[in-house]
């Protein structure tokens, strides 16, 4: 057991953050990282990823004018 190093959840500060998490900006645990999630839409998340897609390349060419191609 190595994980008396890692971070502690920066939200209930209750328990250790899991080792694949301990490299976040602001580390949780895995059940406090889902309620944040969901309660923080506009933090950088993969949930975020949906609405990045839904940004088409067409739409992106269409912000950005001085773009050609
Ligand atoms: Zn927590």
């Amino acid at each position: 057991m190595e994980d008396y190093h890692l971070p502690i959840c920066m939200a209930c500060y209750a328990v250790r953050v899991e080792p694949a998490r301990r490299y976040l900006k602001r580390p949780t645990c895995a059940g406090c990282g889902e309620t944040e999630a969901r309660a923080v839409r506009h933090t950088i998340a993969p949930l975020n990823k949906s609405n990045y897609m839904l940004l088409s390349r067409e739409e992106l060419k269409q912000l950005n004018p001085k773009r050609t191609t």
